[in-house]
């Protein structure tokens, strides 16, 4: 069933994994700079049942997975994905195509497992989006997981699943994230929703025709002066990092602030889209 022995090191396997998957998508390159993810999964060949079966168990012997999760082959899907299946009421980890050559650099298998099971164990698949941008929620959750992933596993599973070394630039993690939507990081990470909502606030003061597509915008330009009861990150003094609320702005723009918990903070978000 193995069809090659596992690699121990980063280069070894993409010099191994990168013609492997070119074999069956010789356009890889190209799909991947045009993101053509699902077109690129569409073609890795498809696996056997025993194989699917061989997959799971190495999967589990490499990362213990909760027996109450189940997982799930998707020869359609081209990430690896979580969800709550009400159908029939289980848990699962959606597993991809790419997988079947992945289990053989643990790393990768460790990063995917990990980062679902962040959000199985955050209960992600309960927030409801509705009326916030999707996309933005699920990457300002992805932030918040990928924080505890040790970040060259990281690098090699965003390698292997999306970038197949043809892609540069950083993962989601709050180093690299945060200053991206304005906010100062100090080694702290918050939840999604204070980072969704540092982002949105910040993009809501980009005007239109300026609206980056690809380029990062410089946030320094962007950032409106706070009012009172506006939630802010800390910029100076013992709470720095911390957020906390507007009570007072004098007439140089110096906040008064008051320093709340995460706990206080997303109470206060609750209670804002519950009255609105
Ligand atoms: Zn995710």
């Amino acid at each position: 069933m193995r069809i090659v022995e596992d690699f121990n090191n980063t280069e070894d396997f993409f010099n191994w994994y990168v013609p492997k998957i070119e074999e069956f998508v010789p356009n890889l390159k190209a799909y991947v700079l045009s993101d053509r993810h699902a077109d690129i999964a569409r073609q890795i060949p498809k696996i056997s049942k025993e194989y699917v079966q061989f997959m799971f168990n190495r999967i589990r012997e490499i990362i213990n997975v909760p027996d109450n999760v189940k997982l799930v082959y998707d020869s359609g899907m081209y990430t690896w994905a979580s969800t709550y299946n009400t159908m029939r009421k289980r848990l699962e980890i959606i597993v991809p195509p790419y997988a079947q050559y992945q289990i053989y650099y643990p790393p990768i298998i460790k990063a995917a497992i990990q980062h679902e099971m962040g959000h199985i164990i955050n209960r992600d698949y309960t927030v409801a989006t509705k009326g916030k941008d999707s996309n933005a929620v699920n990457i300002c959750m992805d932030c918040r997981i990928n924080a505890n992933i040790n970040r060259d596993w990281l690098s090699d599973l965003t390698n292997a699943t999306y970038k197949f070394l043809y892609k540069k630039g950083f993962d989601i993690v709050p180093e690299h994230f945060y200053p991206q939507i304005g906010m100062p990081y100090n080694g702290k990470v918050h939840g999604w929703k204070q980072i969704y909502h540092f982002w949105k606030m910040h993009q809501k003061t980009l005007p239109p025709s300026e609206e980056p597509k690809t380029k990062k915008p410089d946030s320094k330009k962007i950032y409106e002066q706070p009012k009172v009861g506006d939630i802010v990150q800390i910029s100076s003094g013992d709470n720095e990092g911390d957020l906390g609320m507007v009570l007072d702005v004098d007439e140089n723009g110096k906040c008064d602030i008051l320093p709340m918990t995460i706990a206080q903070v997303d109470a206060h978000f609750e209670g804002l889209s519950a009255g609105g």
